[in-house]
């Protein structure tokens, strides 16, 4: 048969590796190359999958949706493919997998080989428009020419990360065949706060835990590096928690930047300290990064300079609650530009989570980010492309 997949990203790449094995397959990316996006993911070193893998890491309208996917071709399945293709990837403690050679570009490439090998043709700067129901096949449109083929399959990824091919085409070229979406919103994203706080701070990581809270209610927690940045707050653990805060609507950020330590050591730790000789300036000096400790002294009012032995009980609690917890307003995000996933997408229900066809134009199949599915931090998301795309590419067959 012969076989059309529009997107040469993640999923795009898989479901043709997959086609290939006894189709004829042509990738049509409407960039100048294949896996822009792909190669610059996990900040250039791709984390491509994770060993703690489960149902709980993924969102969605329906997020049971990846079950079968992930049953039918998990992180073992994943993993042993690619080392068939020649990556060698390396797992950390906290689960995420990388490849051995800490590029991201590794893993393009050997997809890319790959396809090559397999007689896949890789139509590049060729922008998918249109998908035609006809004769039991399908006409692929661009503005200048038509292609035929026995089966089609979309992986035109999200909107996230628009710099890096990110966009809404995917879901224009979908709804022309009828299919609908749900609202999409940015996430894995940084929060835009109140900056008072963090722009002193500006390229300071801690290791620390956030909340965000919402009408005085915990909605989401992450525990891990926060970075502190210019308009806000960045990093894992951020990341964690952005989905919570874009779509809550009026919310707040609360940081405990000594996860390690409860309130009651850290108030004794600094009550001891009030017969010392310091100054305002070192009371946190050896707790948490001297940054922060600076501008957290200031930001109560106490000078920097000011001796340690004028202050109370009292402003010693102040100073230790502000380690454990400071309050900061959270006022959005970074947008889609700024954001690696897209939450939302096609709906869930017109696709069969099986095969990954389509319940509105049967021998047209959907995979990847485009779908109303967004996982966790963690290479949650690439495992998403790699495990629906890997079925799509089987076409309906097992
Ligand atoms: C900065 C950044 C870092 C990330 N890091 C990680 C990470 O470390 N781990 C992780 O799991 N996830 C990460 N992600 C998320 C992950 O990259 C995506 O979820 C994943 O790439 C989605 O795969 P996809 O194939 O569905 O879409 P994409 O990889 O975006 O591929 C879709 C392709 O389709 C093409 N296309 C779209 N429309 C058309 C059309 N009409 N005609 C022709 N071509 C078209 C696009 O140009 C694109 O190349 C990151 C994302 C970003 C932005």
């Amino acid at each position: 048969m012969k076989v059309i997949v529009i997107g040469g990203g993640a999923a795009g790449l898989m479901a043709a590796v997959t086609a290939a094995r006894d189709n004829r397959v042509t990738v049509l990316e409407r960039a100048p190359r294949v896996g822009r996006k792909l190669a610059v993911t996990g900040n250039g070193r791709c984390n491509l999958t994770n060993l703690n893998m489960g149902v709980e890491h993924y969102h969605g309208e329906d997020p049971e949706f990846v079950i079968p996917a992930l049953r039918r071709f998990g992180v073992g399945d994943t993993l042993e493919l690619f080392r068939r293709m020649g990556l060698i990837t390396v797992a950390e403690a906290s689960g995420r997998v990388y490849p051995h050679s800490d590029q991201a570009g590794s893993v393009v490439d050997v997809l890319r080989l790959q396809a090559a090998d397999l007689g896949v043709e890789l139509r590049c700067e060729f922008f998918a428009h249109e998908i035609r129901p006809e004769n039991g096949g399908f006409r692929v449109m661009s503005d200048t020419e038509e292609l035929f083929a026995d089966r089609v399959i979309v992986a035109a990824g999200g909107a996230a990360g628009g710099n890096v091919g990110g966009s809404e085409a995917g879901y224009t070229l979908l709804a022309r065949l009828g299919h609908t979406r749900t609202r999409l919103y940015p996430s894995l994203v940084q929060l835009r706060t109140d900056n008072s706080f963090t722009r002193p701070l500006k390229g300071v990581r801690a290791d620390g835990r956030v909340e965000i809270i919402s009408r005085g209610r915990t909605v989401a927690a992450g525990e891990g590096e926060i970075q502190f940045t210019d308009y806000g707050i960045s990093g894992p653990a951020v990341f964690d928690v952005s989905r919570a805060a874009v779509t809550a609507g009026e919310c707040s950020a609360r940081l405990d930047l000594l996860r390690d330590v409860g309130l009651s050591e850290l108030t004794d730790m600094l009550r001891a300290r009030l017969e010392s000789s310091l100054t305002a300036e070192n009371l946190l000096t050896g707790t948490v990064h001297n940054k922060i400790g600076r501008t957290v002294v200031t930001r109560l009012g106490y000078p920097l300079a000011m001796p340690v032995a004028k202050l109370t009980e009292e402003d010693i609690g102040r100073v230790a609650r502000a380690v454990k917890s400071t309050e900061l307003k959270v006022t959005g995000s970074m947008g889609m530009n700024g954001a690696q996933v897209t939450a939302g997408g096609i709906r869930t229900g017109e696709v069969d989570p099986e095969t990954m066809e389509s319940r509105l134009a049967p021998g047209l199949f959907i995979c990847g980010e485009v779908l109303d599915v967004d996982g966790d931090c963690g290479g949650y998301n690439l495992q998403w492309a790699w495990s629906s795309g890997r079925l799509a590419g089987r076409l309906g067959g097992v």
